[in-house]
């Protein structure tokens, strides 16, 4: 095992949108690739055809594209151990599944929806509510091991639909030492006999994800922590089929929870924040699950925030870019109780980066929220000095609209009651004036618009202080914004006037 070049694997059902959960779970899988100079690869887990849901798996991967969390190998990359998706490794299973029967450790099971559901019917008690498919029922249904091998034979020959189930051995104990919860011990006899292969031929995750993980040589493996009750037949199906002399290594992550219980789609939509990484419609019901990116957070932040849910490095440090969480990352901090996911905090994060990345970075998302709202930006050089002016002032990108639109456009409303109450035939002799004195004005530049402004209120005998805030509502629609002089220079002596002009108009009404 230590000899092996280091491979992980990302394993998403392609059945609807990625949720945060399942960004973690990759970007732990890339840091550990990235820090033992390993392979990352995504396998795309598609044989349950009745969850298939079209799209999904392209999704995935404009996602992964976002997050700037490339695999190495994918089925859109493909290295050697492919074909990269299950559906297309379908005759493979088949093989394993047979091997296993041959071993005495799995069975063909023939037993109908209507028997099975008989079952479950006539072995409930009060302490057994629902009987599973195990040592204490197998032996009634109609399977290999209770039918003669002839009858077996022939009902297959008969085309008879049938699943094959491995056959759980007796109180044994299984053990094995995950990477972030320790040692795990099971107790065989309390795991029913799972389904590996399905009647279509398809195999169920089970068979699938160790005969996967066995051929495509993965070294670790790191998924959520639902899957941590499957790991004992894993582990039996590994024993069976390879031997044990290595496995790969587990690491089971913690959930992330919401405000009750496991985070869910449906907390999202309740306390509206989003859950996915990027928009998900479905495809049958239309409905939009709301994703991070659309919500206005920087992929830095995004993975920066995933990062932080469930592990720390030791010390006060919150923020962390993709090369020191390379550097630092390590999975005995990886935390064992679940993570909670407070969407505050998270903003606090794309707060955080969005001061941090230099306008140069944050202009291409920042232009394309400008563009969605029709201003199409020609002048990058300009555009960075007012994504520079605002930033400190945006938490989320769309912030950068609302703080900047006025840069280029005119208001279309102004905030007539931070003005009126203390509006007076003073001041709207000032302005008027003043639009005379910067109409006149040679250099249209920051201070000498400012020496204008101050000379004419001293001249007036007003209180420059009190005329600055009607000057910020003409130019910016609101009482926001950087320095009103500064907001004067940019967008130009004609704009200026004009918007002097219109908002006098308003005021006076
Ligand atoms: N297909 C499984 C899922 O979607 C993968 C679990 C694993 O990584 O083994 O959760």
């Amino acid at each position: 095992m230590k000899d092996r070049k280091i491979r992980v694997r990302f394993a998403p059902s392609p059945t609807g949108g990625l949720h945060l959960g399942g960004v973690r779970t990759v970007l732990y899988n890339y840091l550990f690739a990235r820090q033992q100079q390993g392979t990352f690869i995504v396998r795309i887990e598609d044989t349950d055809q009745s969850r298939y849901v079209p799209g999904a798996e392209d999704y995935i991967f404009k996602c992964l594209a976002w997050c700037g969390l490339l695999p190495d190998e994918s089925p859109l990359h493909p290295g050697d151990y492919g074909p990269y998706r299950q559906s297309e490794r379908k005759p493979l299973y088949l093989t394993y599944a047979e091997q296993l029967i041959a071993s005495k450790n799995a069975y063909y099971a023939f037993d109908t929806a209507e028997e099975l559901e008989q079952m479950r019917n006539n072995f409930k008690t009060e302490e057994n509510p629902s009987p599973q498919y195990d040592r204490h029922t197998r032996m009634k249904m109609k399977n290999s091991l209770v039918l003669s091998e002839a009858e077996t034979q022939r009902l297959i020959q008969l085309n008879t639909p049938y699943v094959i189930r491995i056959k759980m051995p007796e109180n044994e104990t299984i053990s094995f030492t995950d990477m972030v919860h320790g040692e795990v011990t099971f107790n065989s006899s309390l795991v029913d006999d799972k389904v590996l292969l399905k009647a279509d031929g398809m195999p169920t995750y089970h068979l699938a994800v160790v005969v996967d993980d066995f051929l495509m040589k993965i070294t670790h493996a790191f998924r959520g922590e639902e899957w941590l009750s499957s790991a004992p037949v894993h582990i039996l199906l590994w024993k069976y089929l390879f031997g044990l002399e290595w496995m790969p290594q587990w690491a089971h992550l913690p959930l992330i929870l919401g405000p009750h219980g496991k985070l869910s789609k449906r907390d999202g939509a309740k306390y509206g924040f989003p859950v996915f990484a990027m928009n998900w419609t479905d495809p049958k019901t239309h409905e939009l699950t709301e994703g991070f990116y659309e919500k206005g957070f920087l992929p830095e932040a995004f993975i920066n925030l995933l990062a932080v849910l469930g592990w720390n490095d030791g010390t006060e440090q919150e923020l962390f870019n993709m090369n020191e969480l390379i550097a630092k990352f390590s999975l005995d901090r990886v935390h064992t109780s679940g993570a909670k996911f407070d969407f505050e905090k998270a903003k606090w994060f794309n707060q955080e980066w969005i001061k941090k990345l230099p306008a140069s970075q944050l202009r291409a998302p920042v232009k394309q929220i400008f563009e969605k709202k029709g201003i199409h930006i020609k002048d990058d050089p300009a555009f960075d000095s007012i994504v520079e002016l605002v930033k400190d002032r945006c938490t989320l990108l769309p912030d950068f609209y609302t703080q900047a639109s006025y840069f280029f456009k005119t208001p279309e409303h102004w905030d007539e009651a931070a003005v009126k109450p203390k509006w007076t035939v003073e001041k709207n002799r000032f302005f008027y004036e003043l639009i005379e004195k910067m109409n006149e004005l040679p250099h249209w530049e920051l201070h000498e618009i400012e020496n204008i402004f101050k000379l004419l209120a001293a001249e007036k005998n007003i209180k420059a202080g009190e005329l600055l805030l009607p000057f910020r509502v003409m130019l910016v629609g609101g009482k926001f914004g950087p320095a009103v002089f500064l907001i004067a220079e940019k967008i130009g002596k004609p704009e200026t006037i004009n918007r002097v002009s219109t908002a006098l108009n308003i005021f006076n009404a």
